[in-house]
């Protein structure tokens, strides 16, 4: 074996993937002592979380909505470090505006006053029935936490094995869990309005996933969207990457881009290092695949163990979407910051997405205007405006090439009838697009998945595959298709469990002790 930088190179940890997952476990690891290698297939750090410099417009390509900073925070402090040194966050204020088929509009507040205030404008008797739900969501979340949150967990079986007997405190969370509902149905048990419902229901589109075939512990998002706020990073979520990026190296940590991985080498049971596309062979002690976890288990490990990891459940993609970037000439005042333009029925709309797999004929568009918070997205006066569209996942048959013009039309469309804007077209200066097809293939996710796997299901449905491979000693996994989930706060969160479980697990020698990285 070739190795790479003179040093015991079975000692080094190997992360397939630069993605938010990937970042924030090179982080931990380095922080806590580990020689950490990224092997990263494209150009640029940061996966998803990439950006788009055309014609004097800056555009985030991925993520756009920050909630929940308080992981990202960690990350940082592992590192005994502050992390506004690295990032400005802007807190926004509201954190979405809403555009429905009845040119109503309403905003949604983190506040619970400006929220009552706001719904008691907008559709009077409505803010009890939100309140309640709020109650819901924030005892959903705290259960969450405890059961569900920072451990590498798969299944429900897990999640119980708290190493005590079943007690009543547990008796009491399983009862408070609304097993066996959904999302939907556990708004609608609280919020009669249908406008607010399904403001509420799109909650759920952070992890791509149907509210009606959801479990009721999701509700938790809403807390912890309501709880921390809705942040802007300056510079774009592409500043998130960047600063990952720079404590990572300030750590240590080893970057090689453009480094496509081709398979994993293991040898008895045991990870023993990687094969590049290019035929080189790297020697590692483990490795945390960022890369969707699926395609890793069935492509870069393969053989019996693909074959166990696909008889031991089924996992189905989550959405995909359509992403249209419009710099425009001029800005649209009535816009927010964060803007969903509703379909006129979510039932429809979801139906077709999820259950019949073709795009909605009536869709909601999420619309960014970053330049309501920072002018520099944009030369004066202008727009960076950024729309996403979900669709299903790519299914076959479905060519976009083909799709792609024709649902642009729909999308136009419906942004002028419900959101005002008439006169888009005449306002462009630069477009670009991605479909599912190109997500595919920019990123390397199950087909076309934005989000990694749907949350589908029940009882199962919460349940991704756990952060430790538990066929492969020394794999372990990060990334919206791994625990706890999609979205950046939870697949930081999926890179900190990677490594805090590889770390528990003693795996590899750690290097020399960090001076500047805190004792944990
Ligand atoms: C259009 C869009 C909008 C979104 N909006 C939001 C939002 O508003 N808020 C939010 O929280 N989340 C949002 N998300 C989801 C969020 O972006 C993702 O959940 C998160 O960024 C994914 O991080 P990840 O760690 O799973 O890695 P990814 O970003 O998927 O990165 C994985 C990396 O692994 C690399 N890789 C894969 N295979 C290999 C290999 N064999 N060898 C080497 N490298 C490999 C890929 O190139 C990629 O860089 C959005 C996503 C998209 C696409």
């Amino acid at each position: 074996m070739k190795v790479a930088n003179g040093m015991k190179s079975d000692e080094t940890v190997g992360i397939i993937g630069s993605g938010l997952g990937g970042l924030s476990a090179a982080c931990v690891l380095a922080a806590r002592g580990y020689k950490v290698t990224v092997f990263e297939k494209n150009e640029w750090i940061g996966g998803k979380a990439a950006v788009l410099r055309e014609g004097g417009y800056r555009f985030d390509m991925g993520p756009t909505i920050l909630i929940y900073p308080s992981v990202l925070r960690k990350i940082f402090t592992e590192a005994g470090r502050d992390m506004s040194q690295y990032l400005k966050l802007i807190e926004l204020k509201p954190q979405w505006r809403s555009f429905f088929e009845d040119q109503s509009v309403l905003d949604l507040y983190g506040d619970p006053a400006d929220m009552k205030g706001e719904l008691d404008r907008y559709s009077p008797g409505s803010s009890e029935g939100y309140r309640k739900f709020t109650e819901r969501s924030n005892e959903l979340h705290e259960i969450s936490n405890r059961f569900f949150f920072w451990r590498s967990i798969g299944s429900m079986k897990d999640t119980f094995e708290t190493g005590s007997a079943m007690n009543l405190t547990l008796l009491r969370d399983v009862s408070r869990m609304r097993l066996g509902h959904t999302v939907a149905g556990t708004i609608r048990k609280d919020v009669k309005d249908k406008r607010v419902a399904q403001m509420l229901d799109h909650m759920v589109q952070y992890v791509g996933s149907s509210p009606e075939r959801t479990p009721a512990i999701l509700c938790a998002i809403g807390h912890m969207q309501a709880s921390e706020g809705v942040w802007y990073p300056m510079g774009g979520t592409r500043a998130i990457p960047e600063a990952l990026t720079k404590l990572a190296t300030e750590l240590g940590v080893e970057f090689r881009t453009s480094c496509p991985i081709k398979r994993i080498v293991s040898e008895h049971g045991s990870v023993r290092g990687v094969e590049t596309m290019s035929g080189e062979t790297v020697p590692l002690g483990a490795i945390v695949s960022n890369a969707d976890a699926v395609r890793t288990n069935r492509e870069l490990v393969g053989g019996e163990t693909a074959e166990r990891f696909n008889k031991r459940r089924s996992y189905e993609p989550a959405c995909s979407g359509v992403v249209i970037y419009l710099g425009l000439d001029r800005q649209y005042e009535h816009l927010s910051h964060h803007n969903f333009v509703f379909s006129r029925s979510a039932e429809a709309e979801f139906h077709a997405i999820y259950d019949k797999g073709v795009p909605a004929e009536d869709p909601t568009a999420y619309l960014c205007a970053p330049s309501r918070t920072e002018s520099a997205v944009a030369s004066q006066g202008g727009e960076a405006l950024y729309i996403l569209v979900h669709t299903p996942y790519l299914r076959p048959g479905q060519d976009w090439t083909k799709l792609y013009p024709a649902y642009r039309k729909v999308i136009f469309d419906k942004l002028a009838r419900t959101a005002g804007l008439k006169d888009l077209e005449s306002h462009i200066r630069v477009e670009k697009h991605l479909t599912p097809q190109d997500i595919h293939e920019r990123y390397g996710v199950l087909n076309g998945a934005i989000y990694g796997i749907t949350s589908h299901g029940r009882l199962q449905g919460g349940f991704k595959p756990a952060n430790h491979s538990i066929d492969i000693k020394g794999l372990y996994l990060a990334g919206g298709a791994a625990h706890p989930g999609p979205g950046m706060p939870m697949v930081l969160m999926s890179g900190w469990i990677a490594a805090d479980r590889l770390d528990q697990d003693r795996i590899v020698e750690k290097q020399v002790p960090l001076p500047h990285a805190i004792a944990v």
